[in-house]
């Protein structure tokens, strides 16, 4: 016990260097996103997340938008509990026999105009996932999709350039 404190005084951190962020680049996508969501809709956009099957990879990056690192609150766009509050629905992963009628339900459950974002590679076709026994299909299958954010899983920049072009291009 004594030769693990006495080693932990002079090892340095196990923990992996934090990835290098843009920052400049980051906030000018925040607020970009921002301003196209209020010429859109005239207010800040609100997110609904779905996992309809993932591995969890692609949460741990579309959470990381709320983290203190991206902090994307601080721009005005905000992830709701309710899908009735919700302008815009990104779904992960493939859709699973057990999700499919929970993701039509909160698709019903959104009020118009809405869109709906596929985010990650296994949203398009079923990724890794493809052919199981216990896998719908990906998510257009099941509801009609404005938007895929490929990557398995894609980064937060990339999760708001998406989102970003999607405003615009619907505006
Ligand atoms: S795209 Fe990759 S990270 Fe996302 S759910 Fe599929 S396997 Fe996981």
């Amino acid at each position: 016990m004594r030769k693990l404190l006495f080693e932990s005084l002079f090892q340095s951190a196990l923990t992996e260097p934090r990835p290098a962020r843009d920052e400049a680049a980051v906030a000018e996508l925040a607020r970009s996103l921002d301003r196209a969501a209020r010429r859109r809709l005239g207010r800040s956009l609100s997110i609904r997340e779905v996992d309809a099957g993932s591995c969890n990879g692609c949460e741990l990056e579309i959470h990381a938008l709320n983290n203190a690192f991206y902090d994307l609150e601080r721009f005005g766009l905000k992830f709701v509990a309710s899908p009735r509050h919700a302008d815009v629905l990104m779904v992960t992963g493939p859709v699973t026999k057990n999700m499919r009628e929970a993701l039509e339900r909160t698709y019903a459950a959104t009020p118009d105009p809405k869109w709906v974002v596929a985010v990650g590679d296994c949203a398009l076709d079923g990724g890794i996932f493809a052919g199981s026994y216990a896998v719908t299909g990906c998510v257009s299958a099941v509801v009609p999709v404005d938007l895929h954010i490929r990557g398995c899983p894609p980064s937060p920049t990339a999760l708001l350039q998406g989102l970003l072009a999607l405003v615009e291009a619907t505006r």
